[in-house]
C-alpha cells in the first residue's frame, strides 16, 4: 500500500487493538469464570484441552517430548487464550438471551472462531493483502533488476528511489505477516510483534514519504531528515515492548504518522504534473476515508465475523494493489525523465 494508505492502514492496525480493558474483562462473572477455567481446565459443560495441567504446571499426560519448558509454556498460552474465549462466549450467549447487545473483550469484539483462526474474515484478508504486497514488491523488484536502463557509470538505476522501496517491501510484508498471526491467535507475543511491525513500517512509510515528496536525494540530507524520527521510534518501539504497551499513546502516535503522510501524498498529489496521480488520490483518498469510517462505525461482529475492521481490511486489498501500480509508473517515469535529461 501506499504509505500514506499504509499510515492510515497502521494507524488502524495500532488502533484496532487499542483499549486493554473493557466493558467485557472488567465484568467480575467473566473474571471468576477465567479463575475457574484456569484451575479446572472447564467452562460450564465444555473442557479445554489446553488447560490440562498438573498442580506443579507440568502437563498431565504426554510422552517426555511434551513435558519440555517450552511446550509447557505454549500450552499456558493457548490455555488462557482458549479460557477468554469460552468464557467470552458463555457470557455473551447469556448477554443474548437477556437482550442485550455484545461488548468488547480485551480490546477486541466477541469474533467466533473458525479452525484455528481466532478472528477468521480479518485474517484472511489480511493474508490476502500480504499476498499483494508480495506481487506488488516483486513487479517492482523485477522492473528495477532487469527492465530499468542503468546509469553507465555507478550501473545503478536512474530512479533513485529504488532501495528505499525494497526495503519498505520488506517492511511491509513483515507488518502484514504478523497482522495476520495477530489475527490468527492474540497473545502478548503476536500483540507485541503486531503493533511495533506496523509502527516500524507507519515510520518508515513517512520518512519515504518525505523523500519522495520533497525529491531528497543527498545522502546526507536523507541522514538529517530520517535521524530524528528513527530516534523517536526507536524509543517509542521500546517503550510500548518494554516499559508499558499504553494503547491511547501508541494510537495517538500511530494517527499524528498516519496523517502527516496522507497530507505530504495529498498535496503533492494535488500539485504535481505526475501521470500516475490519480492513483495517488485514489489511495490516499481511499485509505484515509476507510480508515475514518472504520474508527466512526465500530459496530460488533455480523453473524460473529464480519466488523468494521475485516471491512476495512477488504478495502486494502485493491488499495495494495494500486499503491504499487503506483510506485512501478513512478520508477518508469523518473527514469524517463532523467534519461532525457542526460541526452
Ligand atoms: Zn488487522
Amino acid at each position: 500500500m501506499d504509505r500514506s494508505w499504509i499510515l492510515v492502514f497502521l494507524s488502524f492496525v495500532c488502533i484496532s487493538s487499542a483499549a486493554n480493558a473493557s466493558e467485557g474483562d472488567v465484568d467480575p462473572l467473566y473474571r471468576i469464570c477465567i479463575e475457574q477455567c484456569g484451575k479446572t481446565g472447564t467452562v460450564g459443560a465444555s473442557s479445554v484441552q489446553h488447560c490440562q495441567f498438573s498442580a506443579d504446571g507440568v502437563l498431565v499426560d504426554g510422552p517426555w517430548y511434551m513435558q519440555e519448558p517450552l511446550y509447557v509454556q505454549w500450552k499456558q498460552w493457548n490455555c488462557r487464550s482458549d479460557c477468554q474465549y469460552f468464557c467470552m462466549m458463555q457470557l455473551e450467549k447469556e448477554r443474548e438471551e437477556l437482550g442485550l447487545r455484545p461488548v468488547k473483550y480485551h480490546g477486541k469484539w466477541p469474533f467466533k472462531r473458525w479452525s484455528v483462526l481466532q478472528e477468521p474474515v480479518s485474517a484472511i484478508l489480511s493474508a490476502l493483502t500480504l499476498i499483494i504486497q508480495f506481487n506488488g514488491w516483486l513487479s517492482f523488484f523485477l522492473l528495477s533488476s532487469y527492465k530499468l536502463p542503468l546509469r553507465p557509470q555507478s550501473g545503478r538505476t536512474y530512479y533513485e528511489f529504488t532501495c528505499l522501496w525494497h526495503v519498505y517491501g520488506l517492511l511491509s510484508l513483515n507488518a502484514w505477516f504478523w497482522d495476520a498471526i495477530f489475527h490468527t491467535r492474540s497473545f502478548d507475543l503476536t500483540e507485541k510483534l503486531d503493533y511495533s511491525s506496523s509502527v516500524v513500517l507507519l515510520g518508515y512509510s513517512l520518512i519515504l514519504a518525505i523523500f519522495r515528496t520533497f525529491n531528497v536525494k543527498t545522502e546526507a540530507s536523507r541522514v538529517m531528515v530520517a535521524a530524528p524520527l528513527v530516534a523517536f521510534l526507536t524509543t517509542h518501539i521500546l517503550y510500548i515492548n518494554f516499559y508499558e504497551l499504553d494503547y491511547g499513546l501508541n494510537m495517538k502516535v500511530c494517527m499524528v504518522i498516519g496523517i502527516a503522510q496522507v497530507l505530504l501524498w495529498a498535496v503533492w498529489a494535488g500539485v504535481t504534473r505526475h501521470p500516475s496521480r490519480f492513483k495517488l488520490w485514489v489511495v490516499v483518498v481511499g485509505g484515509a476515508i476507510a480508515t475514518f469510517l472504520e474508527l466512526l462505525y465500530d459496530f460488533p461482529p455480523y453473524k460473529g465475523y464480519v466488523d468494521s475492521h475485516a471491512l476495512w481490511h477488504a478495502t486494502n486489498i485493491p488499495l495494495a494493489y494500486l499503491w504499487w501500480s503506483f510506485v512501478y509508473e513512478d520508477a518508469e517515469f523518473r527514469t524517463s525523465a532523467l534519461i532525457k535529461k542526460t541526452k
